[in-house]
């Protein structure tokens, strides 16, 4: 009987030995000895790059797992000869400070009044320009001239406004803007830097759109969140166009290094600095890096301007780009004065709490002149710039 279990055992061993070297091994285990890449695309400076991470058994090759992996946008375009290296995106401020000092036309000069810093779209796109669907992190779309490009759907203030190539601006169609560098005048230089007012209107934005009118007292009211409440609607501290500038124009109009290069300022809110004896709706002073200017600068000869307010003044008028055409900006549509627009100081007018002062088309800025605190206007943005 025990024998008889042996010569079982023994050939029950035989034959599993057998079955193991008939079809055991192509119905092996899968194991991976680690992970290789495929489906790679390189990250450019304008888009994320892509990878598969794929296991595969090292034995018959059967894919085992697969995550797609994305690789981060390089920081900045590597420039040779005015064009990037990686994405073919044109150079627009060609000076490794991230500003240019130049003259009123652009060209480079160490002594210049202007400087070019950040970029904005400004200009329509020329018809022999075709865009690309390549849109780098702020949104723009490349260009076949290695400029980048925004598309805006026109809001034309009014009808029959045309860009400045002499196209009629059509309500509700879509245009491309070359997103260029900004042009800013310097009003004031010392050892502590420039300061700079935008040498355009770069955009339209309302002052405050959100306010109520509190119909006891006759006064409007700013409705923002983080505003105390009675802040009047014309209070700069807590006003729109003072959170658009310090957020969104400030991080998509300038680089990492350029930001860098931008002094936070102390801005002064005082009574004096807006043009009047007395005035109700002042507020404190702010801390910005980019700000609206006041009554006062505009109006200081040391600075390169009229001493009269109402004076019609060739340095206070303002030119809007064509992208702020599309956006809404105002604009004087007679021949002289084609596409000069109205545009907003920070100063609160002092006799209604919804008002606020701004220069108009013809460069005068007199007590007369100011706008509803929630209708758009031209927006011209200051700040200080460290020069180097
Ligand atoms: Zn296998
Ligand atoms: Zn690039």
């Amino acid at each position: 009987m025990a024998r008889m279990k042996k010569i079982y055992c023994a050939f029950l061993s035989l034959w599993i030995v057998l079955i193991c070297l008939t079809s055991c091994d192509p119905k092996h285990t899968c194991v991976a000895e680690g992970t290789e890449r495929e489906k790679e695309t390189a990250a450019t400076c304008v888009a994320e790059g892509h990878y598969d991470l794929v296991a595969r058994c090292s034995v018959c090759r059967n894919e085992l797992s697969r995550t797609t992996e994305t690789v981060e946008k390089q920081k900045a375009h590597i420039y040779e000869n005015g064009k990037c290296r990686t994405c073919g995106a044109t150079e627009t401020i060609p000076d490794p400070k991230g500003y240019l000092r130049c003259k009123q036309n652009g060209d480079a000069d160490p002594n210049g009044a202007y400087v070019l810093f950040g970029e904005y779209p400004q200009t329509v796109k020329a018809d022999n320009v075709t865009v690309t669907d390549v849109q780098d992190f702020r949104g723009y779309y490349l260009g076949s001239d290695g400029y980048f490009y925004a598309a805006v759907k026109a809001e034309p203030f009014l009808g029959g406004y045309t860009f400045t190539t002499g196209t009629n601006i059509e309500k509700s169609s879509v245009y491309y803007f070359k997103v260029e560098p900004i042009r800013w005048r310097i009003y004031l230089e010392n050892e502590h830097g420039a300061s700079i007012l935008c040498d355009s209107i770069i955009d339209s934005k309302a002052y405050q759109s959100s306010y109520k009118f509190d119909s006891e007292a006759g006064v409007y009211y700013a409705t923002v969140s983080d505003a105390p409440a009675e802040t009047f609607q014309n209070n700069y501290a807590y006003s729109e166009v003072r959170a658009w500038l310090n957020a969104q124009f400030y991080e998509i109009a300038f680089s990492d290094l350029q930001r860098s290069a931008i002094i936070a300022t102390t801005v002064s809110n005082g009574v004096s600095t807006t043009g009047y004896p007395t005035n109700p709706y002042v507020c404190e002073n702010t801390e910005d890096f980019v700000f609206l200017p006041a009554h006062l600068v505009v109006t200081k000869s040391a600075y390169g301007f009229s001493a009269v307010a109402y004076n019609r003044d060739e340095a206070r008028q303002m030119q809007t780009s064509d992208y702020a055409r599309a956006n809404g900006a105002y604009m004087q549509t007679n021949e002289a004065d084609y596409g000069m627009g109205s545009w907003w100081l920070r100063s609160p007018y002092y006799e209604y709490s919804n008002h606020v002062r701004e220069v108009r088309s013809g460069g005068d800025a007199s007590y007369r002149n100011s706008a509803r605190a929630e209708a758009e206007n031209g927006v011209v943005p200051a700040l200080k710039l460290r020069l180097q």
